[in-house]
């Protein structure tokens, strides 16, 4: 599977454009591609894609882990692009949007074989997660929620071995100490010292950062 930043605070590949938000494309062997969350601004959002060649006719799903514009900002300028698009949302997220179907995730749930949702915790948040042969990755838009919730309803499905995305007021950092790739990035405050505990694990996020797993 494969992992493409697309819209971050911070920029990984230069030719792109830095902005407050988080989006990323989601692509797994067999299942239709999704788009993770989709920045504040979708005129960014889409020259970014442009940049990676990624075409937004190519995608066929949306999920939306919380409502706060910087991930939900650039959802409507997408969907006049392309509203060919199944979208994930937590029942929190009352948008407007033109979707050809729209579903709304309270509780822990299957989207398709390998991939499920969080379903929104503490009424704020859902986060994805991604069943591999190494165990789950699991991406996060700010993680509202407390992580011990998110890691604990994650774990349900496995082994999480993996964690990417925003991780606002993250400090329990014990937490982490079984992953083996940690990407924290947007909203994150406290990267340094999740780097400097967890050097092996550490990957940069910023827009334009691609992982494969
Ligand atoms: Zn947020
Ligand atoms: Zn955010």
């Amino acid at each position: 599977m494969k992992i493409t930043i697309i819209y971050d605070n911070t920029v990984y590949n230069r030719a792109l454009k830095a902005d407050w938000g988080f989006s990323c494309l989601v692509e797994v062997e067999n299942t239709p591609k999704m788009l993770f969350d989709t920045g504040a601004n979708g005129a960014i959002l889409l020259s970014n894609m442009k940049n990676l060649n990624i075409d937004p006719l190519s995608i066929e799903e949306i999920f939306i882990s919380h409502s706060h514009y910087d991930h939900t900002g650039g959802l409507s300028e997408f969907l006049n692009v392309n509203n060919n698009i199944n979208l994930y949302v937590p029942p929190i997220f009352k948008g407007c949007y033109s979707a050809k179907e729209v579903t709304s995730l309270s509780r822990p749930t299957a989207i398709h074989n390998n991939i499920y949702s969080t379903g929104e915790l503490d009424n704020i948040e859902q986060s994805l997660i991604i069943s591999t042969d190494r165990g789950l990755v699991l991406i996060v838009g700010c993680s509202h929620p407390k992580m011990s919730h998110i890691l604990d309803t994650a774990s349900q499905y496995g082994q999480i071995y993996a964690i990417i995305g925003g991780m606002h007021g993250f400090k329990d950092f014990d937490l982490f100490k079984d992953m083996e790739l940690i990407c924290p990035t947007h909203c994150t405050e406290f990267i340094k010292e999740i780097k400097s505990l967890y050097p092996d694990a550490y990957t940069e996020g910023g827009a334009g950062r691609i992982i494969e797993l």
